[in-house]
C-alpha cells in the first residue's frame, strides 16, 4: 500500500529508488559470540583498533584520491577518535566487568557519546554518533561483519541515524537520496550529502519505522515529501520530474566555466561558504566558485580539548590559500560563542549568548588564542591571495586593536624567521547594525566589508536566528534590512573597498540581483547554490536590474518585494 510521509526536505532534488535500511543489529551478533579469557578478549580490542586505524587511513586515501574530499576530512577525524588511547584504554579496563571484547567497545563508545549528547552545544551533541559510528566499525572488526550489501543500482539510504562511515564510503553515484528520522540538519551525514548534493529529507522521527528495507521510495528534497511504494501513476509523476532536474543538472554543468555576467557586461564574483580547507577543490572544480569568500575558521577550534596551534592552523589556511589558484581565500578569524561554545574556553553561563562574549570579543581578550591565528593567516598569504577577516566588530578600536595585533605578529614572525606576506588584506563582517550605521566610518580603515546577513537580520529585527516561534519575521527583505545593506555597499563604493556578502541572503538569485545592481562585488555562498544564482544574473542587464532594485528600495512591505521579484524574474531560465 502506497504511504506518504513528511519530513524537513534540507537538500534539494527528487530520487526515486529502493531502500537500503542501514544501522546494525549488534544484539543479535553479540548473543552468537563467544568470549575468551579476558587476555584473549583484550589482545582483540588492540588488534581490532589497530586495524580499524589502517583501514581508516587507506579509506582517507582512496576518498582523496577520488576528490572526495570533504569525507577524507571526516574519516581523518574518526582515525584521531580510533587512535585516543583513551577511548581504547577504556575499553579494556570493561573486559573485566563485561568479559566480552565487543561488549566493552560498545560500552566505552556508549559513555563516551553520552558525554557529547548532553553537551549544550549542538555541534558537541553531534559528534556522539561519530563516536558511536566508529565504536561500531571496532565492534564488526571484532565480530567479523562486513558493511552493508549495496548492489549495483542507486539506493536510498534510510535511517534514524546514518554513521559518516557508511554514506562516506559509498560511492556518490550508488546514494540516489537520503531519508534520516533524527531532525539535525548540521550532522556529518547531511554535510557529506550537501557536498554531494543528493537529495535529503531529515526528521521523521517514528515515522521512519514505516519504511522497511527494499522498499520503492520517492524523496522530495525540497518540499520533505516521502511516498513510500507509490502508485504508478505518482511513479511517472515524478520520473518526468527526475528527467527536467537532470537536464537542470546538465546544463548548470555547463555553466561551471563561465563567469557571472549580466547580458551587458557587468561582472560579480560567485564565491564559496566552505568550513574546512577539504571544501575548496570541489567548490572551485565541481561548482565554479572564484575563491572563498568565508572560510569558517572556528570549525578548527571545535571538537577538540585545546585551540589548534600555530602550525596546524597555517596547515589548513595554506592549503585553502593554494587551492584557491589566484583567487581570494578570505580567512574569517575565530567566530567562537553565541551559538557555538567552546569547552576548553570556560565562558560563563551567559542570559544572551549572542549578545556576549563572542568572537571578536574573546580575540581581543585571549591573545594566546588570537596570536597564532593571526601569524597563521599572515603565513598563508604567501602561498596565494590571502584576506583576514574579522567578526562581530562594532567599533573603531577594535580594528585599530587587530591591526596592532598583525604589527607584532609580524615582528615575531620575523624573529622567528618564518615567511609571510605583506599583502593579506584586512576586512570586517558587517553583521551588527553598529557596524552597518557605521559603515562611513569603518571603510576609511580596512580593505573589505563582507556583509553577514545571518547576523545582521538577527541583530536588526531583534529575531532570535535559532528560534522557530519567531522565524516567521526573520526576514532579508525586510526594508530595514535592506535599507543597512544599501548602505554598507554605498559606503564600500564611496570609499573605494570592496563590499561582499557572505551571509544566506547572497544564495537567494533574486537578492543576488538586487544586490549586484546596489554594487556589491562579491557574493559567497555554498558551493552548490552557485549556478542558480550565476543562472539569473547571467539573464539579466545591469539596466534592467538597477529598476528593480529602485523599485525595490522604494516599497513598504517585504511581502510585496518578493511578490514583485517573483513575478518580474521568476520566468527566466530555471527559477
Ligand atoms: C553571518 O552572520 O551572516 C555569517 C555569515 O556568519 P555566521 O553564519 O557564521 O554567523
Ligand atoms: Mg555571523
Amino acid at each position: 500500500m502506497s504511504v506518504k510521509l513528511r519530513g524537513k526536505g534540507v537538500i534539494t532534488g527528487i530520487a526515486i529508488a529502493k531502500v537500503l535500511l542501514i544501522g546494525q543489529d549488534f544484539e543479535k551478533y553479540m548473543d552468537l559470540y563467544t568470549p575468551e579469557n579476558v587476555e584473549s578478549e583484550i589482545s582483540k580490542i588492540e588488534k581490532a583498533f589497530a586495524a580499524v586505524a589502517d583501514d581508516l587511513a587507506e579509506n582517507v586515501k582512496t576518498l582523496k584520491s577520488k576528490g572526495m574530499t570533504e569525507q577524507a576530512g571526516i574519516m581523518e577525524a574518526h582515525r584521531t577518535m580510533v587512535q585516543d588511547p583513551m577511548f581504547k584504554n577504556n575499553a579494556i579496563a570493561k573486559v573485566g566487568e563485561v568479559k566480552s571484547a565487543p561488549r566493552a567497545v560498545l560500552l566505552a563508545s556508549e559513555e563516551t557519546a553520552a558525554i557529547f549528547e548532553n553537551m549544550a552545544d549542538e555541534y558537541f551533541r553531534e559528534r556522539a554518533v561519530d563516536i558511536r559510528d566508529v565504536g561500531k566499525r571496532v565492534v564488526s572488526r571484532i565480530l567479523g561483519l562486513k558493511g552493508p550489501d549495496i548492489g549495483n543500482d542507486p539506493i536510498i539510504l534510510c535511517g534514524h541515524e546514518i554513521e559518516p562511515s557508511v554514506i562516506a564510503n559509498i560511492p556518490t553515484e550508488q546514494i540516489a537520496g537520503v531519508i534520516l528520522g533524527q531532525g539535525s540538519t548540521t550532522c556529518h551525514a547531511v554535510i557529506i550529502a550537501k557536498a554531494r548534493a543528493i537529495p535529503t529529507v531529515v526528521g521523521l522521527e517514528k515515522s521512519i519505522d514505516e519504511i522497511k528495507n527494499g522498499d520503492e521510495v520517492i524523496v522530495n528534497g525540497e518540499t520533505g515529501e516521502i511516498f513510500v511504494n507509490p502508485t504508478e501513476e505518482l511513479m511517472e509523476s515524478f520520473e518526468k520530474l527526475i528527467d527536467e532536474q537532470n537536464k537542470l543538472k546538465q546544463h548548470y554543468a555547463e555553466l561551471t566555466s563561465l563567469p557571472a555576467e549580466t547580458t551587458d557586461g557587468h561582472r560579480v564574483m560567485l564565491v564559496a561558504n566552505i568550513s574546512t580547507h577539504l571544501d575548496v577543490e570541489a567548490a572551485v572544480t565541481d561548482f565554479g566558485a572564484e575563491g572563498v569568500g568565508l572560510f569558517r575558521s572556528e570549525f578548527l577550534f571545535m571538537g577538540k580539548d585545546e585551540p589548534p596551534d600555530e602550525e596546524t592552523q597555517f596547515g589548513a589556511y595554506r592549503d585553502a590559500v593554494e587551492k584557491c589558484n589566484g583567487k581570494l581565500c578570505v580567512i574569517r578569524t575565530m567566530d567562537i560563542g553565541g551559538d557555538k561554545p567552546l569547552p576548553y574556553l570556560n565562558i560563563p553561563k551567559e542570559e544572551n549568548p549572542f549578545l556576549g562574549w563572542r568572537a571578536l570579543r574573546i580575540c581581543l581578550a585571549r591573545r594566546d588564542i588570537f596570536m597564532p591565528q593571526v601569524k597563521a593567516i599572515l603565513r598563508a598569504g604567501v602561498y596565494g591571495k590571502a584576506a583576514m577577516m574579522l567578526p562581530m566588530v562594532i567599533r573603531l578600536s577594535e580594528i585599530d586593536k587587530v591591526k596592532q595585533i598583525i604589527g607584532e605578529a609580524k615582528t615575531m614572525l620575523k624573529q622567528e624567521d618564518k615567511v609571510f606576506s605583506d599583502n593579506v588584506q584586512l576586512g570586517i563582517m558587517v553583521e551588527t547594525p553598529a557596524a552597518a550605521v557605521m559603515t562611513p566610518i569603518f571603510a576609511k580603515h580596512v580593505d573589505f566589508f563582507s556583509i553577514g546577513t545571518n547576523d545582521l537580520i538577527q541583530y536588526t529585527l531583534a529575531v532570535d536566528r535559532v528560534n522557530s516561534n519567531v522565524s516567521y519575521l526573520y526576514d532579508p527583505f525586510n526594508p530595514g534590512v535592506l535599507a543597512l545593506i544599501k548602505r554598507t555597499i554605498d559606503s564600500a563604493n564611496e570609499h573605494k573597498i570592496w563590499a561582499g556578502m557572505c551571509g544566506e541572503m547572497a544564495s537567494d538569485p533574486y537578492a543576488a540581483v538586487i544586490l549586484m545592481a546596489m554594487g556589491i562585488t562579491e557574493l559567497s555562498m555554498s558551493a552548490p547554490s552557485i549556478p542558480r544564482v550565476k543562472e539569473l544574473i547571467r539573464s539579466v542587464s545591469m539596466v534592467e536590474a538597477k529598476e528593480a532594485m529602485n523599485k525595490v528600495m522604494s516599497m513598504e512591505h517585504a511581502a510585496d518585494i518578493k511578490e514583485y521579484l517573483q513575478g518580474k524574474f521568476s520566468k527566466r531560465n530555471n527559477l
